[in-house]
């Protein structure tokens, strides 16, 4: 499927409750299977419906490559803990990306830890806490379902947004966005 790019007024809205998971819904989850796993540059961790269109609360995260999809529908989320930045091993925050904002980044602190409630696609009900990378993609996802796209968090923080472009050699090299 096609990833709508910012600023489509979907991706600014509130996304509707899922009232029913039927074939239409089944359907739709599984174009976004699809489309998550073959993101590439950057490759995608997490995908909510209206970016793909669809103003509904569902969206799909797999944080690590041979991570399983996990498949969240009409998600509410409780945050838990202070707010953190991404670090890498090395100890330097790393930047937060999105599939919407292609070439856009910035550092973006969420709290470390969230508790969701959630009906898989089956429509089991389920009750989870994650903490780390699953909890920062699930926040950045939920974001999504309330029209909200992480360069506000960066702003709200007052934190810099960058701007990549590929060097010669391919890389990508990023550089301050003035706003
Ligand atoms: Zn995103």
């Amino acid at each position: 499927m096609f990833v709508v790019q910012a600023p489509d007024p979907i991706l600014s809205g509130k996304a509707k409750k899922i009232e029913t998971i039927d074939t239409t819904l089944l359907d739709l989850i599984e174009a976004m299977k699809v489309t998550l796993v073959t993101a590439s540059d950057p490759e995608g961790v997490g995908i909510a419906a209206p970016q793909v269109g669809k103003s509904l609360q569902l969206f799909l995260m797999k944080p690590e490559k041979d991570s399983p999809i996990s498949v969240f529908i009409n998600p509410e989320i409780t945050l838990l803990g202070k707010p953190v930045k991404r670090r890498s091993k090395k100890g330097g925050a790393m930047l937060e990306g999105c599939l919407s904002l292609k070439d856009i980044w910035g550092v973006v602190e969420r709290p470390p830890k969230v508790h969701v409630k959630y009906l898989n696609e089956k429509g089991v009900k389920h009750e989870k806490t994650f903490a780390g990378w699953p909890a920062r993609i699930i926040q950045h996802e939920y974001d999504h379902l309330q029209g909200i796209l992480f360069p506000l968090r960066v702003i709200e923080q007052n934190e810099q947004l960058y701007k990549s472009h590929k060097n010669k050699e391919g890389k990508d090299e990023f550089e301050p966005l003035e706003l």
